[in-house]
């Protein structure tokens, strides 16, 4: 799959995108691909470009229609700073949601899965750069495990390399690499901290 395209691109009929906008593989503006503060303008009458420091027409109405796109509605209102908690998740949510799942189902996964198991936890692994509504982010996941292979013989070897295909997201994203020991895996995903502080 191609890269998606970002912020400092160009949409295909040529309009500059507001930063942090990524286009999915049909060329438009793709919603599930975009963190939600990268899609809304950022005031009533300015938009992203102001941001962006490239107040091109082109900009503004790619910003304007990128909201537009989002609510269904155009020329509206301010888009508010925050959304109700019931709103569609963006790529953020999204993968917040994903990892919370992910992570959580390899720390209670048997230490020596059964057969069965194991099947089923690489159908639920491999299922993912199928069917992941992030297209670029699924495109990427795909690249990383033709490299690095599903462990699923047990919960410390998928533990550990679901922990490092998420800080291969994390590195490509500029934020922290986590510590993939188990105790610091367990210690997040399923004990909680010794102070006591999540009992
Ligand atoms: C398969 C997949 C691919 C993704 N690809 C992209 C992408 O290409 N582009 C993009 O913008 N976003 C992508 N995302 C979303 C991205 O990974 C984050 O979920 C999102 O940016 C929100 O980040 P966050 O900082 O809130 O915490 P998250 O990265 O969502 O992490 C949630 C919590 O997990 C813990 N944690 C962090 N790293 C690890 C780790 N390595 N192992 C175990 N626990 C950890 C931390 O306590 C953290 O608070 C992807 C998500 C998934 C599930």
């Amino acid at each position: 799959m191609p890269e998606p395209t970002t912020s400092s691109s160009s949409s295909k009929d040529g309009g500059k995108l507001p930063p942090g906008m990524v286009l999915g593989p049909d060329g438009k503006p793709c919603k599930i691909c975009t963190a939600f503060r990268h899609w809304k303008p950022s005031s009533p009458t300015g938009s992203t470009s102001q941001q962006a420091g490239t107040g091109t027409s082109n900009t503004k109405s790619a910003a304007a229609a990128m909201a537009a796109l989002a609510y269904g509605t155009n020329g509206a209102p301010a888009v508010p700073e925050t959304r109700p908690a019931n709103c569609p998740p963006d790529v953020e949510i999204l993968g917040r949601a994903t990892w919370t799942f992910l992570h959580t189902t390899a720390a209670y996964y048997p230490e020596k899965p059964t057969p069965n198991q194991r099947a089923n936890m690489l159908s639920l692994i491999r299922s993912l750069p199928i069917l992941y509504p992030c297209s670029h982010c699924a495109s990427h996941l795909e690249d990383n495990m033709k490299a690095n292979p599903p462990d699923v013989s047990g919960r410390f070897g998928l533990s550990r390399w679901l922990c490092e295909r998420h800080n291969d997201v994390n590195e490509r994203l500029g934020k922290k690499k986590f510590d993939c020991g188990i105790k610091s895996l367990d210690e997040r995903w399923k004990d909680g901290p010794s102070d006591g502080s999540c009992d």
